[in-house]
């Protein structure tokens, strides 16, 4: 495995172990709660820059830094099957929750106070027992479809946070921003497979080198493909989408 590819693998599994000090900052309930106070909580700002992350960095934090995407990755060697189909799953999800904020932030006469720490104890997210069942029950959700789906099920069929930085990618896309890409050379391909058997996500990188096509809305930027390629077709750029 090369450097890069350890470090990142490092950098998820320590977002991973913080993640009981952490996850009230990702919850979607927290959200709510705060919402129907007035308060802008540590959630509301996260999704927020998650959502301006993905104008540049498209879905980097997802490969890079997100607590969920450390045990996800960890099961790999444990349940290696590759998701092919329900990307749009998690749509249903998102839109009526973030609905639900919508009209309870309009019913509520919208936001009054900012409170970055709302329902954290000193800043830590499990202070007392409801709080760690909360947590093992998030654990458990992103944990279990692993497990039954396959690699990073959770990312693709059940994820929140994802819905903000697809939305925040196709901005950028319609307004031809720069932002870090994948860009290949399809011309050195020795169609070894190997990009598209060891992708996180699961996607047809193989495919998308050949059709020079490398953007899409489910790659996290990981840089697996960049990092297993033999013949060094596929690489990070930080350009406008090639039509
Ligand atoms: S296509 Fe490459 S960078 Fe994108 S998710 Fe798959 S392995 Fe990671
Ligand atoms: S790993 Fe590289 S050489 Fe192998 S199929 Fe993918 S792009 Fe082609």
């Amino acid at each position: 495995m090369k450097s890069r590819q350890k470090l990142r693998q490092g950098i998820i599994l320590s977002s991973f172990f913080l993640f009981p000090a952490l996850f009230y900052y990702l919850s979607p309930v927290m959200i709510i709660q705060a919402t129907q106070g007035g308060i802008i909580n540590g959630s509301f700002i996260l999704f927020l820059l998650l959502f301006l992350s993905a104008l540049l960095l498209g879905r980097a934090y997802c490969g890079w830094v997100c607590p969920g995407a450390g045990c996800q990755e960890a099961l790999f060697s444990a349940r290696e099957k590759r998701v092919l189909k329900g990307d749009s799953i998690k749509w249903l999800i998102w839109i009526p929750w973030v609905g639900t904020i919508v009209i309870l932030a309009i019913i509520g006469g919208g936001y009054s106070q900012v409170d970055f720490f709302y329902q954290t104890h000193y800043g830590f997210s499990i202070g007392d027992l409801p709080a760690l069942i909360a947590y093992l029950v998030v654990l458990l959700l992103i944990v279990l479809p692993s497990f039954i789906f396959g690699k990073r099920s959770f990312c693709h069929h059940l994820c929140w946070m994802a819905p903000f930085m697809i939305i925040g990618r196709k901005i950028r896309n319609l307004f031809h921003w720069a932002s870090l890409r994948l860009q290949a050379e399809p011309e050195k391909c020795t169609h070894c497979h190997t990009c598209t058997e060891n992708c996180p996500m699961s996607l047809p990188v193989e495919t998308m080198v050949h059709q020079d096509r490398m953007e899409n809305s489910e790659c996290i930027l990981c840089g697996t493909c960049i990092d297993g390629c033999p013949s060094d077709v596929i690489q990070y750029a930080f350009r406008i989408e090639s039509q």
